[in-house]
């Protein structure tokens, strides 16, 4: 017999251990920022070289470590947040399992400097695969800094699954984001390769979503707050006006801390109801305060998912602190009176909560009408809700739109090609348009997708489309994470005749648009093409170029619902059959059904 079992090595350990916590640079920026706020900073600066591949670091004023504790924080499970089990139901820091600098010292070479304020000198620490390579004291500022140097340099299947440079300069503005939104009173900059991207001084929230998310929200927030003794809500939603395709701008923090939840997003729709488009997304900021015994803090702390207590409560209060506030500022005027009153009047709204009151609540008018109103709203407690996302899920996720093409769907020519006259239109929606042997019936907005996709893939492969230039150019200011985008998509955009130049600042000079699109409109053009493509991005299986293409073709096609004029339905059907593939649109649907008048016949007994 021989014994086969092994311990692994401290440093196979950690880097294992390690693959959960930080799987790309913007994992380790979530980490040392939230380090850094915990740390009590009011100043934290986030450096990145090569989207955080070859350098994250992060410098604070917070309190600093002593060099026992410098040493002891690379250690897994080190952690200075908790000490017992009963701790973690008092959680109030945005750590607390001590695997953070652990597993960054696992995949990544570390330089940590740190003084604490009583100290004179401070500590230089280095670090490579979980071992210390240098120490020695140092002269700097109180506070911290720790840099992260070519990640995953010792784990080079990892290294190879980054993304490009701007998708994961991407993911590190979000999180940059996501923790610099929550702490308004802490001054943030955000440099990536030598420039300053984010310069946020300390000011209100109202000020840091500003300076987060665009100057465009300026007057079009809306304040939301309301306190109970269970807990408190604070924060903004976007004006319906500002509501967009694609989900970007929504935050929820829960204790501070950014936490995804369908649910609560749910609740959030449901407040919103009817003010905006059915396909559209609110904007909000919304931060939501409780005892942290009402939370499942066993949930792992990176997948920023969250069990409440009670998420009736929680959602109840979420809808009717955002309807009351729409309602106040009387920006609702699809809301009816009757409910506008049975909202002020919810305990869940005018009075604090408290152990009884949770239950009246749950009997309210109010409370019952969100549970009873509609089936897809439907909240049944916890076993119940597993089908809930269905609902709604699919407004982002659309299957349909990605589905590959079907080998047997493409043709190469069509045999029988339509004559264009006598074209009419069923519904604003149809052309019906016969040929020799029958008729096909052609869904407008799905013919006019096929032919703008095919027109576009001419031009980024080869001869590009015609800018018409502006007489006066307009300069335009994006988000920052927006400006990486369109950086990244200019070369393809000149092609399809979209001509920006950069003007530093997140701002851009449109010095000319597709010479196919009405003058005036440039601004408006440009954000929806954005917002089409981001609505797209989640999707990995496609090029960038082929989301953009896809998306210009669906965001540019005539809709359904449209008048088509004679001269338009015979361009449209000519131009349809002009196309390579004209049988179905690039993301999968028919785009005519065609009908025989033999079989018509037949149908009718002749
Ligand atoms: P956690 O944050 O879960 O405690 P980390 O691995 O992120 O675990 O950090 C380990 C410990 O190192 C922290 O508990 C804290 O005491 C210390 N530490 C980390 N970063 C800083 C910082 N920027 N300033 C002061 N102390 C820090
Ligand atoms: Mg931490």
């Amino acid at each position: 017999m021989t014994d086969i079992i092994q311990l692994l090595p401290d440093n196979i350990a950690n880097q294992i251990a390690a693959g959960e916590v930080i799987q790309r640079p913007a994992s380790a920026v979530k980490e040392l920022l939230e380090n850094a706020v915990d740390a009590g900073a009011d100043s934290i600066r986030l450096i990145v070289y090569d989207a955080g591949k070859a350098l994250v670091q992060v410098i604070d004023n917070g309190s600093g470590m002593s060099e026992t504790d410098a040493r002891m924080a690379f250690e897994r499970h080190a952690t200075s947040k908790i000490t017992s089990i009963e701790d973690l139901f008092r959680i109030k820091t945005m750590g607390f399992r001590g695997e953070a600098l652990a597993s960054i010292a696992a995949v990544a070479q570390v330089e940590l400097k740190t003084r604490q304020a009583g100290n004179d000198t401070g500590i230089f620490i280095e670090m490579e695969n979980s071992a210390v390579t240098r120490q020695e004291p140092v002269a700097i500022p109180a506070g911290t800094s720790i840099a992260m140097k070519n990640l995953f340099f010792n784990v080079p299947a990892r290294r190879n699954f980054l993304k490009s440079n701007a998708a994961e300069l991407r993911h590190i503005i979000d999180e940059f984001i996501r923790v610099a939104m929550s702490f308004p009173e802490i001054f943030f900059s955000f440099t990536s390769n030598g420039q300053e991207v984010f310069h946020l001084e300390k000011g209100t929230l109202k000020q840091r979503i500003i300076q987060l998310l665009g100057n465009s929200y300026n007057t079009k927030l809306v304040s939301v707050r309301e306190q109970s003794d269970y807990m408190n809500i604070y924060g903004f939603v976007g004006k319906p006006e500002t509501a967009k395709k694609t989900r970007g701008d929504q935050y929820f923090f829960v204790n501070n801390r950014f936490i995804r939840s369908a649910y609560l997003n749910h609740a959030l729709m449901n407040a919103f109801n009817e003010m905006i488009p059915r396909d559209s997304f609110p904007m909000y900021a919304l931060f939501i305060d409780l005892d942290p015994a009402q939370l499942d803090i066993n949930v792992h702390p990176t997948k920023q998912e969250i069990k409440f207590e009670d998420e009736k409560i929680v959602y109840a209060f979420v809808q009717s602190a955002v309807k009351h506030a729409l309602a106040q500022f009387s920006i609702t005027p699809t809301l009816d009176f009757e409910l506008d009153m049975a909202i002020e009047h919810t305990d869940a709204v005018s009075k604090p909560f408290t152990e009884e009151k949770i239950s009246s609540a749950e009997r309210s008018p109010l409370f019952s009408t969100f549970i009873q109103k509609n089936q897809s709203h439907l909240i049944e407690g916890r076993g119940g809700l597993r089908n809930w996302k269905d609902f709604y899920e699919p407004a982002e996720s659309n299957n349909e739109v990605n589905k590959p093409l079907h080998e047997d769907m493409r043709v190469t020519s069509l045999k029988n090609k339509p004559q264009t006259e006598h074209l009419f239109q069923l519904h604003f929606s149809f052309i019906v348009a016969q040929h020799d042997k029958g008729y096909l019936l052609i869904q407008q907005q799905n013919a006019h997708e096929r032919i703008l996709y095919e027109k576009f893939s001419g031009a980024v492969n080869g001869k590009p489309i015609a800018t018409q230039r502006s007489l006066f150019p307009l300069t335009m200011e994006f988000s920052a994470a927006d400006t990486v985008l369109l950086h990244e998509l200019l070369p393809d955009l000149v092609h399809l005749g979209y001509s920006l130049e950069p003007f530093g600042n997140n701002t851009f000079v449109i010095q000319g648009i597709p010479a196919d699109i009405d003058p005036g409109n440039e601004k408006k053009t440009i954000e929806r093409m954005l917002e089409q493509y981001k609505h797209f991005s989640n999707d990995l299986k496609f090029s960038k170029r082929e989301k953009l293409l896809r998306s210009l073709a669906l965001q540019q096609s005539v809709k359904a619902g449209n008048l088509l004029t004679e001269r338009e339905m015979k361009a449209l059907v000519d131009d349809l059959f002009d196309c390579e593939m004209p049988n179905i649109t690039p993301n999968g649907k028919p785009v005519y059904l065609e009908f025989w008048k033999e079989e018509l016949d037949k149908l009718f007994g002749r």
